[in-house]
């Protein structure tokens, strides 16, 4: 099936919108009665909305899944083409993520991941380019560089981040780790200018912005800490937690399984292609109407919408002012995620920076597509942001920024432009989670808003999303205790 979300792009057929997935569910709908009272819906099929779902359908609750996509998975979703999953959005995952390790043995997949990186021949460097030229070092070179940099970055106690953040699984901001909340990675990176190597600074930069995804100034310096700290407070941790190990099959093939154990239970029903325009709460229960003007009820909701969408949805009563007003900030990723599929062999061993000048800043050899061609993926974001459909010729330069390559296929989601996203991952700026984290983690009378923008642990990535999902769950199955069947 393919679905409307996605582009790609090779000669012979030029762009086309949509790109095929086995997340695309067929038959769309299986409501049966538009009469139901549901005990709880819950509304997006990102991971999050997945594990609530599934969990309180295993747990006896009749549950209605509503998302506005044609398909699962939301903002981690492979395609399928010519059978090679390419990543348009959250792809690599790791054992020491507890989340999704839970969820990757629940469905035996534990031998369905493999390393993105294949370091062992051809163009086998990393190439650091710069408007200076571009140098090359040994990927050895590379760790040494990186952990050097991101280890004078984050390092304001002696300890590496250490006692900023003892508990990266905490919800609470200490004093200190507020102070760095309000700085800016900018404002960290002036601080220490003048004990960053050129090579160093280059590094430093252009990591934070891969993740992050903003500017050095709207990232706020306490989570890049934090994902220091989840990551072990090493730049191996790193490559290990963030870009290291993702599914054979694509992510796709994973979050299938939620939906299909979901679904098994018999207490799932689902409708996709409905996106929420109104959700009206009180003590009577809830009331949802879709912008085709159906309308759903239930006892109880999850609202599993990312942040920076939330706003675009009617409340009634409105959003409490705390969230409303973290929802007006939003988040600050508009992280620019390409794939290409070379005919060069040689590069399929590459890693490289392309910083500050090009549009696609962090880039490396991703996989072997079917046809033997090379699989590059690149980032870039707000820095030099750009909308790869509408420039393709651009698209392709900013590839032949990190070194000459001869490209047969672009794919990739423009986050920016998704109307149910707004950007990709999400990444604070400076201030919003000392004001707000509590805000957007509260519910609101029969409402559980669950999200990985708002996570504890893994926020912004797959783990928080599963996370958030068992949380909300949790919740709501806390208020049907009572329930004899419960
Ligand atoms: P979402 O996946 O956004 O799900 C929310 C759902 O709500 C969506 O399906 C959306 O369509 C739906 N929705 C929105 N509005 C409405 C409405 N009005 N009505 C009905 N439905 C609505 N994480 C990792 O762990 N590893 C990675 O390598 C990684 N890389 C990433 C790369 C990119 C480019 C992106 C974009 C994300 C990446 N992430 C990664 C992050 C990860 O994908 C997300 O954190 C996670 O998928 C979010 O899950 P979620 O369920 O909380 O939200």
């Amino acid at each position: 099936m393919t679905s409307k979300d996605g582009y790609s792009w090779t000669k012979a057929q030029g762009l086309r919108a949509g790109v095929p997935s086995i997340g695309v569910i067929e038959p769309p709908s299986n409501v049966k009665s538009a009469d139901t009272v549901y005990d709880v819906i819950v509304v997006g099929a990102g991971y999050c909305g997945l594990t609530a779902a599934r969990d309180a359908s295993l747990a006896g609750l009749k549950v209605l899944l509503l998302e506005a996509r044609d398909r699962i998975g939301g903002r981690s979703w492979s395609s399928n083409i010519e059978g090679y999953p390419y990543e348009m959005g959250g792809t690599w995952v790791f054992w020491g993520q507890a989340n999704v390790w839970r969820e990757i043995a629940r469905y035996g997949m534990q031998d369905e991941l493999e390393i993105s990186y294949d370091f062992s021949r051809g163009i086998n460097k990393y190439l650091l380019s710069s408007p200076q030229g571009t140098q090359t070092f040994t990927h050895e070179e590379e760790d040494a560089l990186m952990q050097s940099s991101l280890a004078k970055l984050v390092n304001v106690d002696g300890c590496l981040g250490k006692t900023v953040v003892p508990f990266p699984h905490s919800g609470v901001l200490t004093p200190e780790a507020r102070k760095y909340d309000h700085m800016s990675v900018a404002d960290r990176l002036a601080e220490i200018k003048n004990d960053l190597t050129p090579n160093e600074r280059l590094c430093a930069e252009s990591f934070v912005l891969l993740c992050s995804g903003g500017t050095l100034e709207t990232t706020s310096f306490y989570e890049f800490l934090h994902w220091w700290a989840l990551s072990g407070y090493s730049y191996e941790g790193c490559i290990d937690y963030l870009v290291k190990y993702k599914f054979r099959g694509g992510q796709s093939s994973f979050a299938i399984n939620f939906f299909k154990e979901a679904l098994a239970s018999g207490n799932l029903t689902y409708a996709f292609n409905s996106p929420v325009a109104t959700i009206q709460h009180g003590g009577n229960g809830v009331q949802i109407t879709t912008r085709a003007g159906q309308t759903y009820k239930s006892t109880k909701m999850i609202c599993a919408i990312p942040l920076n969408v939330l706003n675009d949805v009617a409340f009634d009563p409105p959003l409490a002012p705390g969230r409303k007003a973290a929802a007006t900030t939003g988040h600050v990723n508009q992280c620019v995620k390409v794939h290409a599929e070379i005919s060069d062999r040689d590069l399929r061993s590459f890693t490289g920076i392309s910083y500050p000048h090009n549009g696609l800043i962090y880039g490396f050899g991703d996989g072997e597509t079917p046809a033997g061609n090379t699989h590059v993926v690149a980032f870039g974001g707000q820095h030099n942001h750009f909308h790869p459909e509408e420039n393709l010729e651009h698209t392709k330069a900013a590839f032949q920024g990190f070194a000459p390559m001869n490209i047969e296929r672009l794919v990739f989601h423009n986050w920016s432009k998704d109307e149910f996203a707004k950007g990709a991952w999400f990444f604070p700026a400076p201030g919003l989670l000392s004001t707000h984290l509590k805000d957007m983690r509260a519910r609101e009378s029969n409402v559980v808003f669950a999200c990985s923008d708002w996570a504890l642990g893994w926020r912004s990535f797959i783990d928080g999303a599963i996370e958030e999902g068992t949380r909300a769950a949790i919740t709501v199955r806390a208020d049907f205790a009572g329930r004899a069947k419960l």
